[in-house]
């Protein structure tokens, strides 16, 4: 079998193979003008017999300094090989760093128009109607409410928690903002109509033109990951924000799936740490299926920390990404809400002696309510209500600005219980969204 060489190493092998030729012939040159000159300076005090034995150990001793010499010099050439390699300027095989990555995707952060100064008067509350999916009819095939998010806000306009000219209207996310965590290469396959139906769990889609695939389906996810990234800037301004959509855990960098075509979470943090100049973020992910997009984007990233509490039973089973997950809690299928919420009340006691975070993104999923078929948990609407509130009460404790996103929750119920979990938030001062005296 052929081997693969790189050619570096090609090049070190005629240079070894030169330089030991050189050496030899410099060994023998120089032992014999050495020999004649210690020949001279110990004739008078050795003997014919001890000069026979002279010649023989000084050549070794020279041999020996040469060997060390070009030890050394390959150990010097393997280190900066090594270093060259690291640094992605010499490299051949090795994909580029985390350092490769960091300048352009700085300056993709920096030019990026999704941040943008928002009003006071307007309460940090992101919606825009071009979140909701319509697709003649095709979304109904897929158990999930693809007008969950509307009817979120249509609850809390109705209940007059907030007030419909209040709300934040986010940006859609462009190529060079996906960029900053996606891969092209990843970005590509959602031009395939195909590809976009394995992710979304809707077959059908595979066989419209993929521009009203982009259309009807990833524009609006695009527009609730614009609202994802505004989040982060809205907390740190007003202590809260929440997107009544996003959360779309399972997609990383170069791959998405489980209903999830962008890495909304991972996009938001990076915009954080760039533009709001902070380096600890926690996750605290609720949703019943494991966040195994955030993890594989994280792996190893000390400025994150993950705080995943998920059903191990049911979708994705990533056991790779489970290992980045640094406070792991598992709930079996159907656990019902005290035993849920008694172990949540741990976890956040953990979590806030671990990790001192700057911000927190709450992945706040409803798919744990009882009677989800995917989720499989056993969790009440109050359950839900109690839920939310006792991660806000974490936040607003440690004064730590904290992003809200919906996530999954695949009942029609689930934007009922949503509405009235944010009018709780509100009722007990945990947000302000600009209604607190008329609604309690
Ligand atoms: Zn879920």
């Amino acid at each position: 079998m052929e081997p693969n060489l790189d050619p570096a190493a090609v090049g070190l092998i005629i240079r070894s193979q030169r330089a030991s030729k050189a050496l030899s012939i410099f060994i023998s040159s120089n032992s014999s003008a050495c020999t004649v000159n210690l020949r001279n300076r110990v004739i008078s005090m050795w003997t014919d017999s001890t000069r026979s034995l002279c010649k023989p150990v000084i050549v070794l001793v020279l041999a020996f300094a040469a060997t060390v010499k070009l030890s050394h010099s390959l150990y010097r050439y393997k280190l900066l090989r090594r270093s060259r390699t690291h640094s992605g300027t010499m490299s051949f095989t090795s994909p580029p760093s985390e350092n490769d990555n960091e300048s352009p995707r700085r300056s993709r952060i920096l030019s990026s128009k999704l941040y943008f100064d928002v009003p006071s008067s307007k309460v940090p509350l992101i919606y825009s109607s071009t979140y909701d999916i319509a697709f003649l009819g095709i979304e109904k095939l897929h158990p999930f409410d693809s007008a969950k998010w509307g009817r979120i806000c249509g609850f809390l306009f109705m209940d007059n928690v907030v007030d419909k000219n209040s709300i934040v209207g986010p940006k859609e996310a462009s190529k060079n903002d996906l960029l900053v965590v996606h891969s092209e290469a990843y970005l590509n396959s959602l031009k395939k109509s195909a590809d976009v139906a394995m992710i979304i769990e809707v077959p059908p889609v595979a066989l419209f033109p993929n521009c009203l695939v982009q259309q009807k389906v990833l524009s609006p996810f695009r527009n609730q990951v614009g609202g994802t990234i505004l989040a982060a800037k809205l907390a740190m301004d007003r202590g809260w924000a929440i997107n009544v959509g996003g959360g779309f855990h399972h997609c990383c960098g170069g791959k998405g799936g489980g209903f999830c075509a962008y890495a909304d979470i991972s996009l938001c943090i990076h915009f954080a740490f760039v533009r709001l100049n902070i380096s600890r973020v926690m996750i605290i992910d609720l949703d019943a299926h494991q966040g195994n997009g955030h993890e594989t984007d994280f792996a190893n990233d000390s400025r994150v920390y993950i705080l995943d509490m998920y059903n191990p039973g049911i979708y994705p089973f990533d056991y790779e990404a489970r290992r980045y997950i640094d406070q792991r809690i598992e709930v079996a299928s159907g656990t019902t809400t005290a035993e849920y919420l008694r172990r949540l009340d741990e976890a956040l006691e953990v979590a806030a002696h671990n990790f001192d975070p700057e911000l927190i993104v709450y992945n706040a999923g409803t798919d744990i309510l009882d009677g989800d078929p995917l989720g499989r948990l056993k969790i009440s609407p109050n359950g839900i209500t109690n839920r939310d509130e006792k991660v806000f009460r974490f936040s607003r404790e440690r004064n730590i600005p904290i992003v809200m996103l919906t996530s999954g929750g695949y009942m029609k119920s689930s934007a009922r219980v949503i509405a009235d979990s944010i009018t709780n938030l509100s009722n007990k001062s945990l947000i302000d969204t600009g209604k607190n005296t008329t609604s309690t």
